[in-house]
């Protein structure tokens, strides 16, 4: 399951209908909903764990905030999930004494955060699009924010 993850990241498609698919697999991603009390952490809305959905019940998912879970889906979907988790929680330490807030500058969190409102964002992402997020503002995040603003 993880090998035809990646090899359908790495390859092009060859046909009309394959590219088609493609695009359906990678917009739907995130799609199974768990109403809890228990998850998320205060201070949250909405967790993604393995690409379930954990949300407060009576919380509205609007259609930008499942486009940012569905990147989160995406991301954790490239890195086989374990590494993702892995790179999430280190990159929070390391951001945790810098200046702003740690999690908002996770890079994953900036890609969710700069390209939710672009509802098309997944069918064009490229792979790792997240690494683009790892500096300090880069120019397509702030391209992102001032269009989407
Ligand atoms: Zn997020």
């Amino acid at each position: 399951m993880f090998y035809n993850s990646v090899k359908w990241y790495l390859t092009r498609p060859r046909t009309r209908a394959d590219a088609e698919l493609r695009k359906k697999s990678c917009t739907f991603v995130a799609v199974k909903i768990v109403r809890t009390t228990i998850l998320p952490f205060r201070g949250f809305t909405a967790i993604n764990l393995l690409g379930v959905l954990f949300v407060h019940p009576g919380v509205y998912l609007s259609n930008e905030m499942m486009n940012h879970e569905r990147i989160h889906s995406a991301q954790q979907r490239e890195m086989l999930f374990v590494f993702f988790y892995i790179a999430y929680l280190l990159e929070w330490l390391v951001r945790l004494p810098m200046r702003g807030n740690a999690y908002r500058n996770i890079s994953f969190e900036r890609e969710a955060y700069a390209n939710q409102r672009n509802l098309h964002y997944l069918e064009r992402r490229p792979i790792y699009a997240w690494r683009h997020y790892m500096k300090r503002r880069p120019q397509h995040y702030q391209h992102s924010k001032t269009i989407n603003r």
